[in-house]
């Protein structure tokens, strides 16, 4: 809370502009031991010549060794203390898909999935079903009765649908439903303490109801449940830092996020990082902070793609003049975590950062945008939730501290 507190204290009015750009689980590893990561095989002139004119270092998301979820992850990257600002995954995507979470309410994240004869699951993400073949599903789940809770359900994207319980006493503390791998049958819910046996019972009625209905399904014939959370109230960006904040993300998670922390969420057209950027540009008389979030770089790590996460870096340096031509006061590129492709996973590494303000920037001896040389960049390394106070004393909007 110390740095929101600070944040409060010392914010002041003006007129610039900032804009943190995630690529998500951008920083990688190489693929065999001293070979470029993905970030620096990538050819990347633009971001090359920010990283020259700008500084560059190294943010950790929660602490060392502690490899995050996007959700802490983005709450460090907006200044909140991932640990103290403990949000579950189930009400960062309901928020994100527009379901209104409200004090008491239970999300959760629900994937569809295949099971067999005897009900054991033999695909975690019912063959990645499409969101237009999720939509009529999620339709026949609406409207299920439950005695003490009223439910919602919403797509989100693909397999994935969010789950909202309305009622009294619905305690969140419910172990996940998925068994993480094939082979066995979803998990039942189950409270983990007693004011939690309540909602897991509920969950449960839940969930028969629904798979008697999606019994006839030939892939989406189950689902699981996970991230079972309730309203974290967190506390709202712009009485923070005197910033009107907006989002501009294609995923419902990170619209979410935003969402939670009082951004406002642009809604715009296409998905490519183009598509952002050109949001930005229509939006950038209105707000003056944009989180812009591009998930592809985690997804292409996920897949163990390195060609791939490096030709889509290259896809958004060349997009990136579009932002440039909006003339930002204050420009951070960085991700939310490390995703690298060879681990095909999350990873604890430290992230790469690029922060570019012509006016007040400090430079370093850097040549291009890498891992190696952010390691060694001016700005040292330090914990993503600390990126807030250095954007906005760049854009200066930090009053001096003390006489
Ligand atoms: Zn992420």
């Amino acid at each position: 809370m110390a740095n929101l507190d600070m944040m409060r204290r010392l914010q002041e009015p003006n007129s610039t502009k900032i804009v943190l750009l995630v690529m998500d689980g951008l920083g990688g590893l190489p693929r065999e031991a001293g070979g470029p990561t993905e970030l620096e095989a990538a050819n990347t002139p633009l971001m090359d010549r920010l990283a020259k004119d700008g500084v560059l270092g190294q943010i950790v998301p929660v602490g060392p060794g502690i490899t995050p979820g996007s959700g802490p992850a983005h709450l460090a990257l907006f200044g909140y203390d991932p640990i103290e600002f403990d949000v579950g995954r189930g009400v960062i995507e309901a928020a994100g898909i527009g379901l209104e979470v409200n004090e008491g309410d239970l999300a959760a994240r629900g994937n569809f999935c295949t099971v067999d004869a005897e009900g054991k699951i033999t695909d975690r993400r019912a063959g990645r079903i499409s969101t237009a073949k999720s939509k009529p599903l999620v339709d026949k789940l609406r409207g299920i009765g439950l005695d003490g809770a009223i439910a919602e359900v919403e797509v989100l994207r693909e397999y994935r649908f969010s789950l909202l319980l309305r009622g009294p006493n619905l305690s969140p503390n419910i172990e996940e439903t998925d068994p993480l791998t094939t082979g066995q049958p979803p998990l039942p819910a189950v409270g983990l303490d007693k004011a939690s046996e309540h909602a897991a019972k509920l969950v449960n009625d839940w969930v028969a109801e629904a798979r008697r209905r999606l019994a006839d399904q030939p892939a989406a014939n189950a689902l699981t449940l996970r991230g079972f959370s309730t309203d974290p109230n967190l506390p709202k960006f712009k009485p923070i830092y005197g910033l009107d904040p907006a989002c501009v993300a294609v995923y419902p998670m990170y619209r979410g996020v935003s969402r939670l922390v009082g951004m406002k969420v642009i809604n715009f057209d296409g998905e490519t990082p183009a598509d952002e950027f050109a949001a930005v540009g229509e939006h950038w008389q209105r707000h003056d902070y944009f989180f812009i979030h591009i998930k592809k770089t985690d997804s292409l790590g996920e897949d163990g793609n390195f060609d791939g996460k490096a030709a889509f870096i290259e896809q958004v340096d060349q997009a990136i003049s579009g932002l440039l031509d909006l003339n930002p006061d204050v420009l951070a590129i960085t991700g939310d975590h490390s995703t690298p492709s060879r681990m095909r996973y999350h990873s604890w590494h430290p992230v790469p950062l690029l922060l570019w303000a012509p006016e007040t920037v400090r430079s370093d001896s850097a040549t291009a945008f890498g891992e190696s040389q952010c390691a060694s960049g001016g700005l040292g390394t330090f914990a993503s939730a600390e990126l807030m106070p250095i954007m906005m004393a760049h854009a200066r909007r930090l009053q001096k501290y003390g006489a």
